[in-house]
């Protein structure tokens, strides 16, 4: 029975969420299946820790591989060319190749970025970072491998996920950060006018989305959000609310790295947790870390 799930970049944000969740669901899903996670860093579900770009483990009966591992930011990617280049766009080509010669399973997903669209005032693909260009790039790649039909027999498809948060966050994602210096009564640096705005996804609801990627067929290209957005300066207003306290801002100028506005065009799931409620939950993630970090 082909019941096993690949998931790279197991032991990042996302990762380490989605296994967590498929875990839960193995029964709703397929009666029961067998994660492996592959990731250079080590992490509660790593079964295989290396670089996608060395060689990959032979692995038989998979039923879909989810391809998250990346070079993810998206302000360093100039700075940080030749890595964004090879964990992003070398490795998914090793990982799509692997597929083809010996994985071959039915799905294969892997994880492209709302900042594909830049400030795109139509909703098509204008990337204005390394990053992004590399993301399109890993897009474009799947195509080609299509076209020429060397994809064949496997439903493949590029998630362009939108502003992840909720509890284990990434340090340095502007949710995150604002969190923390609220709680510990620093100052938040916007960059910015605070005006810009982000399709915020609930991670829990990203899985649910992902779950349903595997459960039925998967469109080519997808967009992976909520279809409403937020602007920094309103998140900051809510946080702030939830928390009980006041915060110090200083405005600096904006990245030029960064987009003006993220919204996607497609809901995760028919049900969601509203914003609030799914900020509630990273405080209170954050609280009990601050509460551990002190001993
Ligand atoms: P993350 O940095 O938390 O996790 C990425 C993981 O990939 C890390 O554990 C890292 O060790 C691993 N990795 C990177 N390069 C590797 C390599 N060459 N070989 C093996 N492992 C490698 O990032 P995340 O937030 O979990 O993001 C996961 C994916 O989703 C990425 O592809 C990212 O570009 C994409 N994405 C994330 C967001 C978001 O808001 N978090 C939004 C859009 C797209």
């Amino acid at each position: 029975m082909k019941n096993r799930i690949i998931i790279t970049g197991i032991a990042g944000f996302i990762g380490s969420a989605l296994a967590d969740y498929l875990k839960e669901d193995v029964e709703v899903i397929f009666g029961g299946c067998d994660i492996i996670g592959i990731d250079r860093n080590p992490g509660l579900h790593v079964t295989h820790l290396q670089d996608i770009n060395d060689k990959l483990p032979d692995i038989q009966d998979v039923y879909a591989v989810i391809h998250l591992a990346a070079n993810p930011g998206v302000r360093d990617s100039h700075k940080n060319f030749e890595n964004v280049v090879k964990d992003n766009i070398l490795g998914t080509q090793k990982i799509i190749d692997k597929c083809i010669t010996t994985w071959k399973p039915n799905k294969l997903l892997i994880a492209s970025s709302s900042s594909i669209y830049g400030d795109s005032p139509i909703h098509e693909p204008s990337p204005k970072s390394p990053y992004a260009m590399s993301k399109l790039a890993c897009e474009n790649l799947l195509t080609s491998y299509n076209n020429c039909g060397m994809l064949a027999g496997i439903n493949t498809c590029a998630m362009r996920i939108f502003t992840v948060y909720g509890p284990r966050q990434r340090k340095g994602l502007a949710i995150r950060e604002f969190i923390d210096k609220i709680l510990r009564d620093k100052t938040i640096t916007v960059y910015g006018n605070g005006e810009q705005s982000r399709d915020f996804i609930y991670i829990n609801d990203l899985c649910k989305g992902i779950k349903n990627l595997l459960e039925r067929y998967a469109p080519p290209v997808i967009d992976m959000g909520t279809i409403t957005s937020y602007s920094i300066n309103q998140v900051i207003h809510l946080v702030t609310k939830l928390i009980g306290k006041e915060v110090r801002i200083i405005f600096e100028p904006s990245n030029r790295f960064d987009v003006k506005k993220t919204l996607s065009n497609n809901k995760c799931d028919d049900y969601m947790i509203p914003f609030e409620e799914g900020l509630k939950k990273q405080i209170l993630w954050q609280k009990n870390e601050i509460k551990e970090s002190q001993g």
